[in-house]
């Protein structure tokens, strides 16, 4: 492991509730439209596992989007960069994000995808920091609670970086908010 850096989750954990998750959709959407719009670019390690643990017909879907805020922390203020390559009216959707936060994000998405017309709308999150939670996020399923600390790792990166590590872990000393 880097020099400065503490696991907080480690591989076979995540892998473990990854297939646990996968097995609860699985479940809960068996004949149902299922699609997945991930949030880029955090949630894309989380998405690749998670769907190939979901053992039914599925749809894959991007949404890019950019928050102006300070280092490490959301603004509120949220913009959709890439918008998603198909219409989700009438499907089931399932947004895959990598972590809910002050929840502002999702609730922007939520309301957006909402004016879509899909058949349903839920959430699975990767984490969860609920000390943080500046509005109420409906979370449908959740891998893991956080302490209110800024997380790395696993498709989750500090100014770009250490998206590739395999495990969640903190940087140590944290970064200044
Ligand atoms: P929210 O709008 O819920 O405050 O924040 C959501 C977004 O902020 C996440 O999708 C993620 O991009 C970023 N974010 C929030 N907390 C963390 C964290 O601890 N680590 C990293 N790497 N990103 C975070």
């Amino acid at each position: 492991m880097d020099e400065g850096m503490r696991q907080i989750i480690g591989k076979e954990q995540i892998a473990a509730r990854v297939r646990e998750l996968g097995a609860q959709i699985t479940r809960d959407y068996a004949g149902r439209n299922l699609n997945l719009v991930a949030v880029l670019k955090g949630s894309f390690l989380f998405l690749a596992d998670l769907c190939r643990e979901i053992q039914l017909p599925l749809t894959v879907d991007f949404l890019g989007i950019s928050s102006y805020g300070d280092r490490t922390t959301t603004s509120g203020v949220i913009r959709i960069t890439s918008d998603l390559t198909q219409p989700c009216n009438g499907k089931d959707v399932l947004v895959v994000e990598d972590i809910v936060d002050t929840g502002l994000t999702m609730r922007y998405l939520l309301d957006n995808l909402a004016t879509r017309k899909p058949a349903s709308l839920k959430v699975c999150t990767l984490l969860h920091k609920p000390s943080r939670a500046r509005v109420k996020t409906p979370i449908d399923y959740l891998g893991f609670t956080v302490p209110d600390v800024f997380v790395i790792g696993y498709g989750l990166d500090y100014q770009g970086r250490y998206r590739n590590l395999p495990f969640i872990g903190v940087l140590d000393p944290p970064p200044a908010p």
